[in-house]
């Protein structure tokens, strides 16, 4: 492991409230549980109301460790999580417990993250742009060159809210804030894509680094998926079925797949790593990022992700310490230009 260990790399696809180190969330979750008067609050159209007993359950859930049925139950662990993040004072705990993980971790610290998360409003408590400038303001805590920002967009939104967020994230960058790209993650069933591809098209125009979750479940069509890839991301998140056209645009572009190891596993949308589509880009040596996505609910990091690669097969995929290399400097150049270093 001091190989892996000593390896510099990036981590490209990790959203915020899925990584948070469960000892944080206990922590955050007591004292939630102890203020009674913010247990309401977090009516965002993203979540559904959560009382004091889905904290408890959600928490009891997360560690006893999830199983999961189909990756449907996955985002059902999120309202309980989000309760709990609500406040700008939780939110800029969790970001710092988050970062100090991936960048200070005893084992297998990244050398750069691109954090992702998706703004939410709290009633009264919090706007969708204090969300983000209490997240912005623990990245940017960090050396240009070590944390930056992916603002999310979720599939659920209403197409006002993702123009908001959309504007939100032009505006800070504007600003000078550490905002690098923009993202397209939530339930993959959920939303209308027409109204999204416009939204990406004008996040490229502005320079902003797009990112998006395709094709993640055999249920994505692929008139969905071809209608995302106009508007010319430089990632994807999981793409575990493309057709063989769409791989064909990806490989003509050398469009960075963000691969999720643990994730698609025990999501079940891959049934064994030995199918695993990071097997198809690394025989013709396409740009991947091998991620975490959620080290929070899949108890996973990204030494253990890299132990994957370098594992003899059919633990892991038998690479050799310079194929390691390869994809180690893979993540590190699919990082989205960062304008504030
Ligand atoms: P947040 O954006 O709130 O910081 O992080 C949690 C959110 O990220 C979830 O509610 C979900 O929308 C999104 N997310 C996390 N993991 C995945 C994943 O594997 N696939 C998709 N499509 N979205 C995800």
């Amino acid at each position: 492991l001091a190989f892996l260990d000593r390896l510099p790399k990036a981590e490209l696809h990790a959203h915020l409230n899925g990584s948070i180190p469960l000892p944080l969330l206990q922590e955050l979750a007591q004292e939630y549980l102890s203020a009674p008067t913010i247990a309401t609050a977090n009516a965002d159209a993203l979540s559904t109301p959560v009382v004091a007993a889905d904290v408890i359950s959600g928490l009891q859930l997360l560690k006893a460790g999830v199983i999961l049925d189909r990756i449907d139950d996955f985002f059902g662990l999120f309202p309980a999580i989000y309760a709990l993040t609500s406040t700008p004072a939780a939110l800029r705990r969790a970001t710092r417990g988050v970062l100090s993980h991936f960048l200070d971790g005893a084992s297998g610290a990244v050398a750069y993250i691109e954090l992702r998360t998706t703004p939410r409003e709290t009633p009264g408590v919090m706007t969708r742009r204090e969300y983000l400038e209490a997240v912005l303001d623990e990245v940017e805590a960090r050396a240009p060159d070590a944390a930056a920002l992916i603002v999310s967009l979720d599939r659920r939104m209403e197409r006002a809210v993702a123009q908001e967020v959309l504007v939100l994230a032009m505006e800070l960058r504007r600003e000078g804030r550490r905002v690098v790209g923009v993202d397209l993650c939530g339930d993959p069933k959920a939303g209308n894509m027409e109204d999204f591809v416009e939204l990406f098209r004008t996040a490229r125009a502005e320079g902003l680094g797009v990112t998006l979750h395709i094709a993640e479940t055999r249920e994505n069509s692929a008139a969905e998926t071809v209608k995302l890839l106009s508007c010319e991301p430089q990632r994807l998140g999981h793409a575990t079925f493309l057709d063989d056209q769409a791989k064909e645009l990806v490989l003509a572009r050398r469009t960075c797949i963000e691969i999720c190891l643990t994730s698609n596993i025990l999501c079940k949308t891959v049934e064994r790593l030995e199918d695993h589509h990071i097997r198809y880009y690394l025989e013709r040596n396409h740009p991947i990022a091998v991620c975490t996505d959620d080290i929070l609910p899949f108890r996973n990091s990204v030494l253990a992700e890299y132990a994957l690669l370098m594992a003899p097969k059919p633990v892991g995929l038998g690479l050799s310490e310079s194929e390691i290399e390869t994809v180690a400097r893979m993540g590190m150049q699919s990082r989205f230009p960062n304008p504030t270093p």
